[in-house]
């Protein structure tokens, strides 16, 4: 039976660093500032900013909301993006995506200036990541996926095979990227992949990003594997549960979890990560535009 990752407390982790780091900078008088620009109302968005503000206040962040009707020309939000990347006070800086269908997502996120890409999806952020550089962003998610790997597996993958099934540039190729770079020998599969089963059956670590609720079957994992379980998907919940509906991930946990080493559960894994090392991203940004060194925080 598998170990199951606890994200939260993994999260707690590095959520502790960053508030007393954060504290150490308000001791010169300089609070970290996270806006974040939220367009319409879906939903899952307006849940996910929400838990975003939450958290960074709680970190001691200024936090800004900046909501926009899902009417709103893409000028209008380049406008307001041009002001943040322009405001001291704010040091990170997103825009929640999905956006409406109208509005062009790379225009959008290429016009945030690249040290206040907290998300890590300029170019030069994920330039620098592909290319084994220092001193940008790493994506969020991404970056707890490799925070839970190092915690089992530590900082040197060599000889692991590593699967990620996903090819988006917010999780799937950003976590190729960093799983390559701990030497991991690395795949990414996708929906073109022929004999996807097969191809997981290779995996040592197997990351999960491809929004399918429980596609992934236990028998096709390799026994004692490390399962990363990135998707988050809302599915109709069982009869006799009283709810309407509930959160299942990309893995079928029941049947996987017999098999795996060690698996995250959703919800209660890699999402609490995420918002984790969000925090830790602005942090950073805030100290890099102290022109302070940056300090350990994952
Ligand atoms: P995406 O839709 O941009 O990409 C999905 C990828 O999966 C694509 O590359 C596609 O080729 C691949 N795919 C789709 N169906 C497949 C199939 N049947 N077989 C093999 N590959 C298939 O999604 P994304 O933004 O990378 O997100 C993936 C999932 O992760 C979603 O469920 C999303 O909600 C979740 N997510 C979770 C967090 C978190 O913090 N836990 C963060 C980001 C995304």
């Amino acid at each position: 039976m598998a170990k199951i990752i606890d994200g939260k407390y993994l999260a707690e982790e590095i959520l502790t660093r960053v508030k007393s780091e954060t504290a150490r900078l308000q001791q010169h008088g300089r609070q970290p500032g996270l806006a974040v620009i939220l367009v319409g109302a879906d939903p899952a968005s307006v849940l996910y900013v929400a838990s975003k503000s939450r958290k960074a206040s709680a970190c001691g962040f200024h936090s800004r909301t900046i909501r926009l009707e899902d009417t709103v020309s893409q000028d209008e939000i380049l406008e307001q993006i041009r002001q943040l990347n322009a405001d001291e006070a704010v040091h990170g800086l997103l825009v929640q995506l999905p956006l409406p269908k109208h509005i062009d997502t790379q225009t959008i996120v290429q016009a945030i200036a690249p040290e206040k890409d907290v998300d890590g999806l300029t170019y030069s952020n994920a330039g620098r990541l592909a290319s084994g550089g220092s001193g940008g962003f790493t994506p969020c998610t991404p970056a707890g996926i490799m925070y839970i790997v190092r915690h089992i597996h530590g900082d040197d993958l060599s000889g692991l095979d590593a699967v990620i099934v996903g090819r988006s540039n917010i999780v799937g190729k950003p976590t190729a990227a960093l799983l390559l770079a701990a030497n991991a020998t690395t795949t990414i599969a996708h929906s073109r992949t022929r004999d996807l089963p097969e191809v997981i059956r290779s995996a040592d670590i197997l990351v999960a990003a491809a929004g399918q609720a429980e596609m992934i079957k236990g028998s096709w994992i390799k026994p004692g594997a490390t399962i990363i379980d990135v998707g988050i998907n809302r599915i109709p919940a069982s009869r006799h549960s009283g709810e309407k509906t509930r959160l299942a991930g990309d893995v079928e946990f029941d049947t996987a979890s017999i098999i795996a080493g060690h698996i995250t559960p959703v919800p209660g894994g890699v999402g609490p990560m995420t918002i984790a090392m969000l925090m830790a991203n602005n942090l950073t940004a805030a100290y890099r535009a102290a022109g302070a060194d940056v300090p350990e925080l994952s």
